[in-house]
């Protein structure tokens, strides 16, 4: 069977690996560089925020990826020498108004499937203004953000740009991918028992299937009304920190740090609707700083060395389209995963390879099908 995959961010290269790794042949297209926008732009925390807020279908899909991630980085590592930086430091959380309601669902998770039992990353519990203090000296301790503070001792960070060049280095040397850059997908057609797809360089490919993984473009490359994926900017900031700083990721009010392994922060994010403009703002470097700085003070004597935006691929209530496309045979789609695409990746594509060679799903496919009705709020 060859596959043809539209789109090579964290979901179409992680595809990639795992059409080839089961004897699929696969090429994999982007139209412009592979891995170089969301999934590159984003922070690379292995779990949603706040993630007691998200559908049971996001949850189902972190709790897998979430334990398979220390072996997939553990597999990468090996296979191309580019260490993604798996860190194991776990989320604190400060300031959470809904702190209820947090541990009811970790609670409750943990009453039922083994993947959610206490030493998981749905571990979440309330922490002491010792440990606290014991765990991040720097961080500022206002009464406010004592009260309500929770902690997930699980919880992972990678750094999302090496692993991104792990997974390039891993499908460019496979014998069974063929990867494409600079190839834009502009139309494609079915026909009997194939696909049929026409690239902007006039090039045509012929494969038996074809799956979209056009991140935040995927509804526009599609153009159907059921397809409800759309662009929310977000932007970054990088400090320049020394080491031991900041030692896990820290979230305070929707905004986060995380501490990569040279000691540099990552600071974000803001959530824009802009369309497709990725331009950065003096307003978002200002008010991104200053979150940082009301978390972690010390950050206001490092500089910020760099500033960026990337789409999201919001969809509605973020959860992502991982399926066959209406009105197609061969044609299915896996986008949409909004804020949570790093985390979801390996479920998300384990699911699809699953629905592309006709094996048993690792769990339900319904809550990802396309069918779904649509919707007003189109992100959470
Ligand atoms: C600021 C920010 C912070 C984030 N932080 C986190 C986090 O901490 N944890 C987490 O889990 N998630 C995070 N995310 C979300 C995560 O980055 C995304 O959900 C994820 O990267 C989406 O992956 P993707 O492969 O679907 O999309 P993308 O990475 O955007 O890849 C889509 C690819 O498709 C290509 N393409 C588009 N149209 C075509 C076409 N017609 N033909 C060929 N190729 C095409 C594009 O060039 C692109 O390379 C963050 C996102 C942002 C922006």
């Amino acid at each position: 069977m060859k596959v043809v995959i539209a789109g090579a961010g964290v979901m179409g290269l992680m595809l990639a690996r795992e059409l080839a790794e089961t004897g699929v042949r696969v090429c994999l297209l982007d139209k412009s560089e592979a891995g170089r926008e969301a999934s590159w732009a984003g922070g690379g925390i292995i779990s949603p925020l706040y993630p007691w807020r998200y559908p049971q279908a996001v949850t189902a899909l972190a709790g897998w990826s979430q334990q398979y991630y220390p072996e997939l980085i553990a597999a990468l590592y090996e296979q191309s020498g580019i260490d993604p930086e798996l860190s194991e430091e776990g989320l604190l959380m400060l300031h959470v108004k809904d702190a209820v309601e947090a541990k009811a669902w970790s609670a409750n998770l943990q009453k039922t499937p083994a993947q959610h039992a206490p030493n998981t990353p749905a571990w979440l519990q309330s922490i002491s203004d010792e440990k606290l203090g014991a765990l991040e000296p720097n961080i500022a301790l206002a009464d406010a953000y004592k009260e309500q503070a929770l902690w997930m001792p699980r919880v992972a960070s990678v750094r999302n740009p090496r692993l991104l060049k792990a997974l390039k280095n891993f499908v460019y040397t496979h014998p069974r991918i063929e990867v494409k850059e600079k190839s834009e997908l502009i139309s494609f057609q079915e026909k009997a028992g194939g696909v049929s797809i026409s690239l902007a360089c006039t090039e045509r490919i012929e494969a038996d299937k074809m799956v979209i993984c056009a991140g935040a473009w995927s509804a526009r490359v599609l153009n159907l009304p059921t397809i409800q994926v759309a662009p929310v900017k977000g932007q970054m900031l990088l400090f320049d920190a020394p080491r031991g700083l900041l030692n896990r990721v820290v979230l305070s009010d929707g905004r986060y740090l995380i501490p990569r392994r040279d000691g540099k922060i990552v600071a974000g994010s803001t959530l824009e609707h802009a369309g497709f403009d990725k331009q950065t703002t003096e307003d978002a470097l200002d008010s991104l700083r200053q979150s940082a700085l009301t978390i972690l003070p010390a950050l206001a004597r490092c500089p910020v060395i760099k500033q960026w935006a990337g789409l999201r691929p919001g969809s509605p209530n973020g959860v992502p389209y991982i399926g066959k496309v209406p009105g197609y045979k061969q044609v299915f789609i896996n986008a949409g995963h909004f804020r949570n695409g790093l985390v979801l990746a390996p479920a998300s594509v384990r699911l699809m390879r699953t629905l592309l060679t006709n094996e048993t799903p690792p769990f339900d496919a319904e809550p990802y099908g396309c069918e779904r009705p649509r919707t007003k709020s189109l992100v959470s």
